[in-house]
């Protein structure tokens, strides 16, 4: 076990990106970035964690910031809740902690959107602790290495278990952060790069040529939704709506509908009388750790604002709607929608 746990580190030492987090990997800024690399790709989230860490330096900053601008600087990471999170849990670190960083895995566990795993990293990465963590990337070199093909709670306690045993006592947070590593570059969802690989010699799956087969097909079911969406445009201001839940809870967007027939009645229900559409913009796809949803927008040019600005639905002016956090793929539409009706305003 040492042996791997040596190898493995070493090969971490000499192969490790430079990544801003990693400069001072403080408990702010471990946390930070571990919860912007949930379900987004490393390079994508190095400017994202940059900016935010010019404009939120530290805890106190943070949260004295209001949601809606932590938001917008959300805005093209996805998964919304993350942010709403973070925001939450800083508020609770102030009022609870007076401002200071907790200090245990249990106090970091019950915060806000930091689940076991972003707790252990944190206490390895930051305070050097032994606690292993188990995310995609880990879990799928882990099932290899024990040629694990099969997967349940048991085996998960298993594989946790050997991740403890291999952590060395002195410096845990590079264990994890090698295992991490080597999945996003070597041990590759698809096609393990088993030749360059620091540990194969230790590795099952690779001595029984079932590496590839981990994880397996059930593990990756991805379900395909369809949603149409509709722009309604009247008098120069769009139609908006709050999300009030799911993961996109707190952000805004446009109407949203199952059925592109539901569009019409939709506008008659809501006193629309007068109405045309006007165009199709290109649909786009969403995706989601589990779904992938393709979203196919429809221009309306309706002729009264109906419904008004009641509740969580704004009528807004093309101006405005800078100001309002936005998913980035709704972002994308839109500018195509202003090209399409009035390039002057972008
Ligand atoms: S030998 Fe191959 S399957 Fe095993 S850990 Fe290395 S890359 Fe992954």
């Amino acid at each position: 076990m040492a042996l791997l746990t040596n190898q493995l580190i070493r090969w971490f030492r000499k192969n490790k990106r430079d990544l801003p987090w990693r400069e001072n990997p403080t408990p702010y800024c471990v946390w930070i970035s571990e919860i912007m690399l949930q379900q987004t790709v490393v390079n994508a989230v190095i400017p994202y964690f940059r900016k935010w860490m010019e404009k939120y330096p530290d805890i106190a900053h943070l949260a004295k910031a209001k949601e809606a601008e932590v938001l917008r600087m959300w805005e093209g990471l996805g998964y919304y809740a993350r942010a709403r999170n973070i925001f939450k849990a800083a508020i609770e670190i102030e009022k609870k902690f007076g401002g200071r960083m907790p200090e245990t895995w249990e106090e970091w566990r019950g915060l806000p959107g930091i689940g076991d795993y972003t707790a252990s990293a944190i206490m390895s990465i930051a305070f050097g602790k032994p606690y292993p963590v188990l995310d995609a990337n880990v879990r799928r070199v882990g099932r290899r290495i024990l040629g694990m093909a099969a997967w349940d709670k048991k085996r998960e306690k298993e594989l946790l278990e050997f991740l403890r045993e291999a952590m060395p006592r002195k410096n845990p947070g590079a264990f994890n952060e090698a295992l991490m590593e080597l999945g996003q570059k070597v041990c590759l969802p698809d096609k393990p790069l088993c030749e360059k690989c620091p540990v194969k010699r230790f590795c099952i799956g690779f001595e029984k040529n079932i590496q590839n087969l981990i994880p397996g097909k059930a593990d990756r079911k991805i379900t395909k939704k369809k949603t149409y969406l509709a722009l309604f445009v009247s008098r120069g201001k769009l139609l908006i709506v709050k999300r009030e839940k799911g993961i996109l809870k707190d952000l805004w967007g446009f109407p949203e509908f199952q059925e592109e027939g539901e569009i019409a009645s939709f506008i008659k229900k809501e006193g629309g009388r007068r109405f045309k559409e006007t165009g199709k913009l290109k649909a786009r796809i969403h995706y989601y750790t589990r779904f992938r949803d393709e979203l196919i927008p429809f221009v309306y040019e309706v002729e009264k604002q109906f419904g008004g600005n009641a509740g969580s639905r704004r009528w807004v002016s093309f101006n405005e709607l800078e100001k309002y956090p936005l998913p980035s793929v709704y972002r994308k539409i839109l500018e195509e929608l202003l090209l399409k009706t009035c390039p002057a305003k972008i």
